[in-house]
């Protein structure tokens, strides 16, 4: 019997295969199309000749730990402990599956807050627990009322993902106040942020769990450096989290992977010295304007995009089908792959909306536009 009846293929590598099958322009999963800067891929050719093919340590390459200690206090003002409170993983996935094996256990409850990415789900099912997913309000702030309702004496943790894949909402203070005065009354309850957008935020600065002194102690944040370097291929990311917690994470961690890809780490090791995240601010922020410039004149209605390299947009005006059939639609007939928000969310709730992609060099942007305008 399958562990995972009622789980699919991800609507990223169906929207994937199906855009190179019609040989259409690929804005659905997120992934950027530029090339990777050059002073990191130089580093990569010349770690090639060097002894560096080896295992590193569990926890992650030691000088890659310091400097990630150093980015956070860096962006945050965290001192993280390097020894206890570090762990680099093959990306955050990676980082999210072991964490919720580690730490949750069979019949508890773990909320997750729709429309969510996909990666949350199935590992809470591994663990025999029960995914309790609670609908954000229409503008995607959190409903604290639904929110508090679903708690229970079975909730073991509570995910969060901010700034917000697919739909580019960011946090306010007033909703980590929320957050903080709800998980008062539950001390027990563990939290799980998902920020590998971090860096990616716009008119607003990011507001991490990092800097809110009192969730740190309860929480494991989770980082990418697929999104940061524009290497998602490479699957190097890393969590935070206290101690105690560690503890239990690390278990898991040595027998999930043991150890990450070795030269990756060295060579985001070295790129870290030259590199500022806070670049990545502005050059996506430029993506993003013109790419809703772009399709300014389209029928497509654009949603606010505050972070993340994803633009929601809404077909109502252009037509009533389901957002599945449509995105197939706007590939075969258009041929521009794009996400449908539906699958993001456990009950399908369709809003008539899709998820563009901009990541893309901006001769792809101008062709998929031209297209997205004729539709
Ligand atoms: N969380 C979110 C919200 C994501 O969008 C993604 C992938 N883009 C991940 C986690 C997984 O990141 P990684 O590729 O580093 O595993
Ligand atoms: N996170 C990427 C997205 O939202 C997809 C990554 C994947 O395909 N697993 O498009």
């Amino acid at each position: 019997m399958s562990k995972l009846p009622n789980i699919g293929t991800s609507i990223f590598t169906v929207m994937s295969k199906m855009a190179a099958e019609y040989n259409a322009i690929n804005l659905s999963q997120g992934f950027p199309n530029f090339t990777v800067d050059e002073r990191l891929t130089n580093i990569v050719a010349r770690l090639a000749n060097e002894n560096v093919h080896q295992y590193t340590p569990m926890s992650g390459y030691p000088l890659l730990l310091l400097k990630i200690v150093t980015l956070v206090e860096k962006s945050y003002s965290r001192i993280v402990q390097p020894e206890t409170e570090l762990l680099v993983t093959a990306g955050a996935t990676q980082a999210i599956f072991t964490t919720i094996q580690a730490l949750v256990n069979n019949n508890d409850e773990v909320i997750v807050l729709d429309p969510s990415y996909d990666c949350y789900e199935a590992p809470i099912l591994l663990c025999n627990a029960l995914p309790v997913r609670v609908d954000l309000n229409d503008d995607y702030t959190p409903n604290w009322e639904c929110i508090e309702k679903a708690f229970s004496s079975k909730t073991k943790m509570m995910i969060i993902n901010n700034p917000h894949n697919p739909t580019g909402k960011i946090w306010t203070e007033s909703d980590f106040k929320a957050l903080e005065t709800l998980l008062e009354k539950y001390p027990e309850v563990i939290l799980l942020s998902d920020e590998v957008y971090e860096y990616i935020t716009f008119e607003q600065r990011h507001i991490s769990v990092h800097s809110r002194t009192k969730l740190q102690h309860r929480t494991i944040v989770v980082s990418s450096f697929g999104k940061s370097f524009h290497v998602t291929g490479w699957k190097v990311g890393y969590l935070v989290a206290p101690e105690n917690l560690m503890k239990e994470v690390k278990k898991v961690h040595q027998f999930i992977v043991f150890s990450v890809n070795s030269i990756c780490q060295i060579a985001i090791c070295e790129y870290l010295d030259l590199v500022s995240v806070s670049e990545l601010r502005m050059f996506y922020q430029e993506k993003r304007d013109y790419f809703r410039k772009l399709l300014q004149n389209s029928r497509f209605q654009l949603m606010p995009c505050e972070g993340t390299y994803f633009q929601v947009a809404s077909y109502a005006s252009i037509s009533d089908e389901d957002d599945v059939t449509f995105c197939k639609r706007l590939i075969t007939d258009y041929g521009v792959a794009a996400i449908p928000i539906s699958t993001f969310y456990a009950n399908g709730k369709d809003l008539k909306l899709v998820r563009f992609c901009f990541a893309k060099d901006n001769k792809t942007l101008e062709e998929a536009a031209k297209r997205l305008c004729g539709v």
